[in-house]
């Protein structure tokens, strides 16, 4: 709310509009019972939000996570809204999640509670309403459970319903790395302006699931040096660069980071302390404080996950004079191809990866431009920036 009312403030947004973003149009909570594999139930708690469709269905993941509660599905659901708009496709922002953690489940009890979670809201989604797809702990898999329940519920085809399916379930060609694609892009347009050469860029990236293997892949592929990555059981150092191809299959292989060969184990002071170019936080909201922020010494900050970055810490990189390349622009291929895929739905097409991804890039390079300009206009961060391009639409 604080970005929010910065932005409104500097283009006198009317009162109207910015009272309609102070709060969800509508909030849907579900109780629902799960058949455990030992034959008991188990029920769980679930959320779907359903901040704005100003611009179009509601849009937006699904997370399965422990610390899920509703302010922050409230707040993932805002920034969708805002995403969206900065990435201009005609889609208003939602977001739903369910508190677990889906490590502890079967995957015959991941599929079961995807399809009670379906059932539970099912009537408040639809190609036309609510479009939800992966988050934090969902896949393509999930997904394609949850279009098969839905399906089933309205008797008739309706893949459009969720984005990110598997590929023979309708997904499109290119979604699985969208994310981590689109943020290269984004970093493409904004590098030249702060100076990062390949030969002189050192990248650390924090968070290993989707967004941050892909970004770092990225990085790696285009002959940066990612030299640390940290997941949610701990933190690698290679100074000479890690191999990102092998890292990716040796996490999946261990399902962790730690230990890989050639490089040490970190600790978190250490690892938010190294002197890089590129900081690119991939996990989770609030990882970086106001206290991490004082200790880093990088040249940009380029956030894949959503909500990485407190108000109190973007205050003081903003002080330190540190770029923010922020959320809503970095992540916002995801959402981009999930449009695509959609379109592709709706069509009853299936479209090429190379088209796929000429679409995202010329989406992520208009928006990246217009955020720039528009910061250069008002004077303001990036954030700001693509705050105000999203209001204005
Ligand atoms: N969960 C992703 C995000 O936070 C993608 C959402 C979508 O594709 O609808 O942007």
């Amino acid at each position: 709310m604080a970005q929010l009312a910065a932005a409104a403030q500097t283009i006198n947004l009317p009162a109207e509009i910015f009272q309609r973003l102070q709060k969800p149009e509508r909030v849907i909570e579900v109780d629902f019972p799960v058949k455990m594999d030992n034959g008991a139930s188990r029920f769980f708690h679930g959320y779907r939000v359903q901040y704005s469709s100003l611009r179009g269905p509601y849009k937006g993941g699904l997370r399965f996570h422990a610390q899920v509660d509703l302010d922050e599905v409230k707040a993932l659901a805002f920034w969708m809204a805002i995403k969206c708009a900065v990435v201009n496709i005609p889609m208003g922002g939602g977001k739903g999640g369910i508190t677990l953690n889906p490590k502890e489940l079967s995957v015959a009890e991941l599929e079961r509670l995807t399809r009670a979670f379906t059932r539970a809201i099912a009537d408040t989604i639809g190609p036309d309403k609510d479009v939800p797809a992966p988050d934090v702990n969902t896949t393509p898999q999930i997904m394609d459970w949850l279009v098969d329940e839905y399906e089933k519920m309205v008797g008739h085809p309706a893949r459009a319903v969720v984005t990110g399916k598997t590929i023979s379930q309708g997904g499109s060609e290119g979604r699985g790395r969208a994310t981590g694609q689109g943020a290269f892009y984004v970093f493409e347009a904004f590098r030249a302006r702060h100076n990062l050469a390949p030969e002189t860029t050192r990248v650390v990236v924090h968070g290993f699931g989707n967004a941050g293997q892909e970004i770092a892949r990225q990085f790696f592929t285009h002959g940066y040096r990612v030299v640390a990555v940290a997941d949610s059981k701990g933190a690698i150092l290679n100074d000479n660069g890690l191999d990102i191809p092998a890292l990716i299959d040796f996490k999946k292989a261990g399902s962790k980071i730690a230990g890989f060969p050639g490089s040490r184990d970190l600790s978190d002071d250490e690892f938010f302390g190294l002197e890089c170019g590129v900081f690119a936080p991939s996990s989770l909201e609030n990882t970086l404080t106001a206290e991490r922020a004082q200790n880093m010494t990088c040249r940009m900050v380029l956030e894949l996950a959503n909500g990485p970055t407190t108000p109190e810490a973007d205050a003081i990189f903003k002080q330190r004079g540190v770029p923010v390349v922020p959320d809503v622009l970095v992540n916002s291929g995801g959402v981009a191809v999930s449009y695509l895929e959609w379109l592709q739905n709706k069509q009853g097409e299936h479209w090429s990866e190379e088209r796929v991804l000429v679409q995202l890039k010329e989406l992520m390079d208009k928006a990246s431009g217009e955020v720039a300009a528009t910061a250069e206009k008002f004077g303001v961060s990036y954030r700001q920036a693509a705050f105000i391009v999203a209001l204005e639409r």
